[in-house]
């Protein structure tokens, strides 16, 4: 006699309510999603008791007939896809068919409904998934949903529910999420009989997310990336480290648009990030990423705009069937996600600096270098060119890829060479500010330097000339160090052991969790080891198996290169600066840099000028 049974269809309902009904906003945001998806343009949503004992939902969508109504409860019943293929091109928000069933499994459930083109419609009542009613009813086109009681039948998940104030909040922060999503529908949203939105019609995003976070319109600036342009990682412009070029025409298609706050609109979390991928609000870490890293030089630190960023993907480029609630998604290119953001923000905020137009004290330096980053990086360029033309120096040292750094591939200081020659060289070094930054001057101009930037930014080219030499110049570690890892950070290692390798890591699986590695690249010699290690898998964790190898490895880079670049911070004495310095003249700045922030800024004697207004 077996022991293994097929359960029930009401409990399997319950298991994946279990997933999809975490709290009373989860059905709230099911029962809104099915509302926009029947094309609903007005929706009106009633809570009674933070959704303990009331939770309505109404619209004037299309409704649904009998028939269609009473499949709708049952599991894995949709409209919205028919076959494997629909899966990979999904424009609803819903599709997986578990919604209802579920909500239906652990609550009193009661589905009006009126289809299009007819006057009368059908109500059905439900409780804990059992099927007690199903009468005529009148009424407009459209669908209500009343669910009573949520968790009645489950009493562990009744226990778990939190105050009315709590359950509340979370209910209203879906509602917000939806409504600046869909700013053409209407919302009504009441509580305990009580209106808390009432929002119109709208064909203007920015005033509808103003109503709703209570801001002023005049703290945003509009984001918008346009359909067709996509951001050329290839060709950023050599001396400045942070690209943004826009060409049009190449990879994908993706389309940025929505509104971030200037800089000094700010909040102590991302909470007011928001996210749309495709209609969808998401949580993204790539996306938020990319934001953080576009206002990395103009905000504080930890601290988080305010953002409402929506991102047109072609919807076979992104996977939504990730999660039960559907709040995270796969994007099938998220180098190209990244850049596409970053640069759609970049641009945008450009338009702040402009937009303040004088220099206030506050926006000294790098502020009022922001507004004039275009002419500066023609500046830059011409500068370094003049200087190279006037020095004899074999081409333009930064330009070029020549064998010499402060900081040699096999990790020794070199002896020779080291007469002032290029750019960076020739730089005056006046001192450092803020532990952080080389202040530099040139001539009449002024320079800072960021050094963890700057030593990032050479490590990383060091390292990738591992990659296009074939011979890794990684150095055996005296006493080989183990480290431990989990079970899946472990598998994830085994995969990639040859790619590590090829990198400049000789690592061998020791048995168990543990690994033992034997060689890093050179330069990394002196470093922590085993937090090198944990970075790395921390990266592949996050990386998507169908990068190339290229790509792969230019990841890793970057991330070693983090690793064993000086920390912001961390004392410099007058030699490693002027290593630095001829470390940043012999690497070639026309390539992709790690994490596209700057490594340097100039400060023209003209704008400096500018700022004591004697120009
Ligand atoms: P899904 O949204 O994933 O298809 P649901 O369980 O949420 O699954 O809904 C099942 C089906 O019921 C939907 O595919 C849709 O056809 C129908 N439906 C649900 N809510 C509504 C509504 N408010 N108006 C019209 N049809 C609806
Ligand atoms: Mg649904």
């Amino acid at each position: 006699m077996g022991i293994i049974n097929l359960l029930p269809e009401n409990l399997i309902n319950q298991i994946a309510a279990g997933e999809v009904v975490e709290r009373p906003a989860s059905v709230v945001k099911e029962l809104i999603e099915n509302s926009i998806d029947a094309g609903a343009t007005e929706i009106i949503v009633d809570i009674e008791d933070g959704g303990r004992r009331l939770i309505r939902v109404s619209d004037n969508g299309w409704g649904m007939s009998r028939e269609d109504a009473l499949l709708s409860i049952q599991r894995h019943a949709t409209s919205k896809i028919r076959e494997v293929s629909d899966l990979f091109n999904i424009s609803t928000l819903g599709f997986r068919g578990e919604a209802l069933p579920s909500i239906a499994s652990v609550s009193k459930l009661r589905l009006t409904t009126v289809p299009k083109g007819s006057t009368f419609g059908t109500s059905i009542r439900i409780e804990g998934g059992k099927e007690l009613e199903v009468i005529d009813s009148g009424g407009p086109v459209g669908t209500n949903m009343e669910v009573r009681e949520l968790f009645f039948n489950t009493p562990a998940r009744l226990k778990f529910m939190k105050s009315t104030t709590t359950e509340m909040s979370h209910i209203t922060v879906t509602v917000t999420r939806m409504a600046i999503s869909y700013p053409y529908i209407r919302f009504i949203y009441n509580h305990n009989g009580s209106q808390i939105y009432n929002l119109p019609s709208s064909k203007d995003l920015l005033s509808r997310i103003c109503k709703l976070i209570k801001e002023d319109e005049k703290n945003f600036l509009e984001v918008s990336l346009n359909n067709g342009d996509t951001f050329d990682s290839t060709n950023n412009s050599p001396a400045f480290g942070s690209p943004y070029l826009l060409k049009r025409g190449l990879g994908g298609v993706v389309k940025v648009s929505g509104y971030i706050s200037g800089p000094e609109i700010n909040r102590p979390t991302n909470r007011e990030t928001y996210i749309f991928v495709n209609g969808r609000f998401v949580r993204d870490r790539v996306v938020l990423h990319a934001v953080m890293d576009a206002y990395r030089t103009v905000m504080e630190k930890d601290r988080y705009p305010l953002a409402f960023l929506f991102l047109d993907v072609p919807p076979m480029d992104v996977d939504v069937n990730v999660h039960p609630a559907k709040t995270e998604v796969r994007f099938r290119n998220t180098d190209e996600i990244h850049r596409a953001v970053y640069a759609a923000v970049s641009e945008a905020l450009k338009g702040w600096t402009a937009r303040k137009g004088g220099v206030s004290s506050q926006e000294l330096g790098v502020r009022s270098y922001e507004s004039e980053r275009p002419h500066y990086q023609d500046r830059v360029s011409e500068a370094i060119e003049g200087y190279s033309s006037n020095n004899k120096s074999p081409l333009a040292p930064p330009f070029a890829k020549r064998g010499y750094g402060g900081i040699s591939p096999n990790g020794q200081l070199p002896t020779h060479n080291l007469e002032k020659t290029g750019f960076f060289s020739s730089l005056q070094v006046l001192g450092r500010v803020g532990e952080t930054y080389i202040v530099c001057s040139r001539g009449n101009d002024l320079c800072l330097i960021d050094q963890h930037a700057a030593h990032e930014r050479v490590a990383f080219e060091r390292l990738k000339s591992i990659r296009d030499d074939s011979t890794p110049a990684s150095q055996a570690l005296l006493i080989p160090e183990t480290v431990e890892l989990n079970p899946s950070e472990t598998g994830l290692l085994q995969d990639y052991i040859s790619v590590l390798t090829k990198a400049g890591i000789e690592l061998e699986h020791f048995g168990g969790n543990t690994f033992v590695i034997k060689a890093v690249p050179a330069i990394l010699s002196r470093k922590d080891v085993k937090g090198l290690i944990k970075d790395i898998v921390d990266e592949l964790a996050h990386m998507e198996r169908s990068q190339s190898l290229k790509d792969i490895m230019d990841r890793l880079f970057s991330r070693m290169a983090c690793h064993s670049a000086v920390e912001g911070g961390d004392y410099m004495d007058s030699m490693e600066i002027q290593a630095l310095l001829r470390d940043l003249d012999s690497i070639d700045f026309s390539s992709n840099c790690p994490h596209g922030r700057p490594v340097f800024v100039m400060l023209t004697q003209l704008e400096i000028e500018k700022m004591f207004y004697r120009r």
